[in-house]
């Protein structure tokens, strides 16, 4: 079966301390990250991904003695089904004490509208159903442009608006920490995101690119594949590959 492989473990590994990286699992989900305030245990979580992988997610967490019931915030990157249908089951397990969700712009009226069309783009070809579950207007904090967001002591993220890869697009960056967590804006090994879904656009995912490529960046921790702590390197072969394509235009 397609997503026979749902209930798996999501692999963790501790990138620097108090934060933890979680690879997507399988088809169609994507990389978590989990920054821990140890001071009050209290779990901020990077993207929800698919939310098939949530049981896997929670079993990866158990690993690093991180607590599921502590995740108190859900930062995320974009409106695509990968990164925000496990917001669903998570804020079912989460009833008790539901997490407080944060998004840019055009991700925040998706959510709230619930609009399947846009979560979900019929370019993907992807039956809903098939995940069985239920997209529901969820309320959502709005996040502003160049503000900060002050996660835990340790972390304090920079909100820059990337378009590109979709309309509500966004990179968070620690400046201190010298780390991006840019979506499905740039990936390590010279890949970018695709610009082909609703909103998409391959001039702004360039200007988008170009300006990361401007930041100071250790540590690149994208939606998908590897992470890398040569992220300056990393986003610059990006930003190499994506001009050579956008010159054939
Ligand atoms: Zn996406």
């Amino acid at each position: 079966m397609f997503f026979s492989g749902s209930e798996s473990e999501k692999r963790g590994k501790k990138v620097i301390k108090n934060l933890y990286y979680f690879s997507e699992n399988q088809m169609l989900d994507c990389n978590q990250y989990v920054i821990e305030d140890s001071n009050t245990d209290e779990l901020a979580l990077f993207d929800a991904g698919n939310g098939m992988s949530l049981k896997g997610l929670f079993k990866g967490m158990e690993k690093f003695n991180l607590d599921p019931s502590n995740i108190t915030r859900v930062f995320l990157t974009h409106e695509h089904i990968d990164h925000v249908l496990g917001l669903y089951p998570l804020m079912v397990k989460l009833k008790e004490n539901p997490p407080e969700i944060y998004a840019f712009g055009e991700t925040v009226k998706i959510l709230e509208k619930g609009e399947k069309s846009q979560i979900c783009p019929d370019i993907l070809g992807i039956d809903l159903t098939m995940f069985g579950i239920e997209i529901i207007p969820l309320k959502v904090n709005e996040l502003i442009n160049s503000n900060n967001v002050k996660v835990s002591p340790d972390f304090n993220f920079q909100i820059h608006y990337t378009p590109g890869h979709s309309l509500g697009s966004i990179c968070y960056y620690d400046f201190t920490n010298k780390l991006l967590i840019p979506g499905d804006l740039v990936f390590t090994g010279g890949s970018f995101g695709r610009y082909d879904f609703p909103g998409g656009s391959l001039n702004a995912l360039v200007n988008s690119i170009k300006y990361v490529n401007n930041l100071d960046v250790k540590y690149l921790l994208p939606g998908h594949m590897g992470i890398s702590n040569q992220g300056n390197e990393q986003i610059a072969f990006s930003y190499r590959m994506i001009q050579s394509i956008s010159s054939f235009y």
